[in-house]
């Protein structure tokens, strides 16, 4: 292990349009030692997006190839696409003591909390209101109207998950919101039993 600690992994959720992907790449611009799991999908590219860097688009098939390898630590299906974070990629940075941010929704927090509670600092993100919400994704206007009404009529089923996290924030600001989580993270990295050193240092004071 480089540090002397093991890295976290900070779950962030919210429903789709709260804002929680802008949320992500504030977050890496911000934090160091701080990486995103890239999940693998297979959801038709967004004209914004690339390959490799917001998710890795394979098809259905290669996918399901991938399942049956074990490649993947969770998957889930989502909106009629199916989503899943590649395993290897998060324990080699947990152990190299690099935290890893993960843009996934309930059932993927959910999955990866039976994984290793303890090393998961999970965050969900609520819209400041339904207008605003369905604003947020009729103006991304990467998506058909018919996916951006799936999207809102699934909101409150995701909302309802918001008390099985252990921070909740609205978004009304992306940069308050982000100054926000930066500060969970900084507190949650000093948590007694993360920071492992601490137990020898104390030991040498106590000497
Ligand atoms: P979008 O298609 O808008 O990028 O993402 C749809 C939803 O899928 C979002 O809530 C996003 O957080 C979630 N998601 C993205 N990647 C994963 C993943 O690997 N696993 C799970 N469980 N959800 C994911």
């Amino acid at each position: 292990m480089k540090k002397n600690r093991k890295g976290l992994m900070l779950v962030l959720s919210s429903p789709s349009g709260a804002g929680k992907t802008s949320i992500c790449k504030e977050l890496l611009k911000r934090i160091k030692e701080l990486k995103l799991s890239i999940s693998y999908t297979t959801r038709p590219k967004r004209k914004s997006e690339v390959d490799g860097r917001d998710y890795f688009f394979i098809s259905e098939k290669k996918f399901k190839e991938l399942q049956i390898k074990d490649f993947f630590m969770e998957s889930a299906k989502v909106f009629d696409h199916l989503y899943g974070t590649p395993k290897n990629f998060v324990e080699e940075n947990l152990i190299e003591g690099v935290d890893v941010l993960f843009d996934i929704d309930w059932q993927g927090a959910q999955k990866l909390s039976n994984f290793s509670k303890s090393d998961i600092v999970s965050v969900f993100i609520l819209p400041p209101s339904n207008s605003i919400l369905k604003e947020r994704l009729k103006k991304r206007n990467e998506d058909s109207l018919d996916t951006v009404n799936k999207r809102m009529s699934k909101a409150k089923s995701e909302i309802s998950h918001w008390i099985e996290y252990d921070y909740v924030l609205i978004n009304e600001d992306l940069a308050i919101c982000t100054d926000e989580i930066v500060t969970i993270l900084k507190a949650e990295r000093k948590k007694r039993d993360r920071q492992k050193f601490i137990f020898s240092f104390i030991e040498k004071l106590l000497k």
